[in-house]
């Protein structure tokens, strides 16, 4: 038998490497769009706008009104692993922040098209860079690639134009824009609904009212009320629970035994991030069964804070997975809280649903 000689091995071109590792973090729109509202609320902006055409393939903005970027930063913005939130690897252990990898940008940057304009209180003027493939490139051939002096406010502007333009089967999987910006819409709304003190808008591109609009002092159920509808808020409880044992305090909004739907609605915001949790929507259903009809959901809202030394966001880049400590016991205590709370709104019911 004859054996043919192996295929020679060889190092990938970074630039191969970089789209490899970009179309893994962002697989949608939606995607990126959750690091750029992560982005803005890390530099502490209290207003958030979302601007949006084709479901965001075409075009994904996003305007805040944060500290903004220092013009002799915007070299290294989108180059890869370069960031203002993580110095040591300690650091991961006591993470506030959203971010800490820097790869947001950098992956935005080797997909789509990515303008900045950004100000910062110091500077008496907003600079507007464009950037390919992690670099700075000229606005048009011919030009200077360094940033330009422009009008501006104070915070920053990312355009994301033409997402997955150079992946071609990427792009072709897409089958509706309006399917992308329902998932945009969702994202949106569960910022808005968790984000204290911070006003969001959405709106389709060339459309004159907005989708979503939230104010910056509207109450969790207010904003619960706009995003969802009376029919939801009109029905809510609010719960607390914590435990020094396992390390976390959790608050949340829940439904009450009056008001069942054929999907749960979870909002999860593990210390301050949106993610989801298998473990954590079978508990809350397991909770409801007892209280609702056959087949009813609820909706929650729960925002879960976990002492960052027991909490691992270092599991994948995307950061939608996150590992805790005593994840049985934390979850079965909220989920105990929340039973009490349901029992004592709605004691006739409770009543008729056991008999
Ligand atoms: P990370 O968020 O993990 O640090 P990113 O690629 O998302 O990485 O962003 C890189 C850096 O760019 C951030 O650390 C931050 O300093 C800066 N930055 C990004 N977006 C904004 C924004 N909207 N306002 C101010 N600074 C920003
Ligand atoms: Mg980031």
């Amino acid at each position: 038998l004859e054996v043919s000689a192996p295929r020679r091995i060889r190092a990938l071109d970074p630039d191969v490497v970089n789209k490899i590792a970009a179309g893994e973090i962002i697989v949608a729109p939606v995607h990126a769009l959750k690091e750029l509202i992560e982005n803005a609320v890390d530099a502490g902006s209290t207003s958030l706008e979302v601007l949006v055409k084709e479901g965001g393939l075409k075009l994904l903005q996003i305007t805040d009104n944060g500290h903004g970027i220092a013009k002799e930063d915007l070299p290294i913005l989108c180059e890869r692993f370069t960031t203002s939130k993580l110095k040591e690897f300690e650091d991961l252990s006591s993470i506030g922040t959203y971010g800490f990898r820097g790869e947001a940008l950098a992956s935005i940057s080797h997909i789509a098209h990515l303008t900045v304009t950004t100000k910062t209180k110091d500077s008496n003027c907003a600079w507007r860079a464009n950037y390919d493939s992690g670099k700075l490139i000229p606005a048009k051939p011919g030009q200077s690639a360094d940033p330009k002096p422009t009008a501006g406010r104070q915070g920053t502007q990312i355009t994301v134009e033409d997402l997955f333009y150079n992946v071609p089967t990427r792009r072709r999987a897409f089958r509706s824009a309006s399917e992308e910006y329902n998932k945009i819409l969702d994202v949106v709304g569960r910022y808005a609904v968790h984000c204290e003190g911070v006003a969001f808008s959405c709106k389709k591109h060339g459309e004159a009212g907005t989708t979503i609009s939230t104010q910056s002092n509207a109450s969790t159920l207010d904003k619960i009320r706009q995003i969802h509808g009376s029919a939801v808020a009109n029905e809510m409880i609010e719960f607390t629970s914590s435990d020094e044992r396992w390390g976390y305090k959790a608050r949340g909004w829940t439904t009450n035994a009056n008001y069942h739907v054929k999907r749960t609605t979870l909002l999860l915001f593990i210390n301050h991030r949106s993610v989801d949790s298998t473990n954590i929507r079978k508990a809350i259903e397991q909770t409801y069964s007892t209280f609702l009809p056959k087949g009813g959901h609820p909706f929650t809202y729960i925002s879960l804070e976990i002492d960052p030394q027991r909490v691992d966001v270092n599991v994948h880049p995307t950061k939608r997975e996150v590992n805790f400590l005593n994840e049985d016991e934390i979850i079965e205590k909220v989920c105990g809280d929340i039973r009490v709370k349901l029992a004592n709104v709605d004691v006739s019911r409770t009543f008729m649903t056991q008999t």
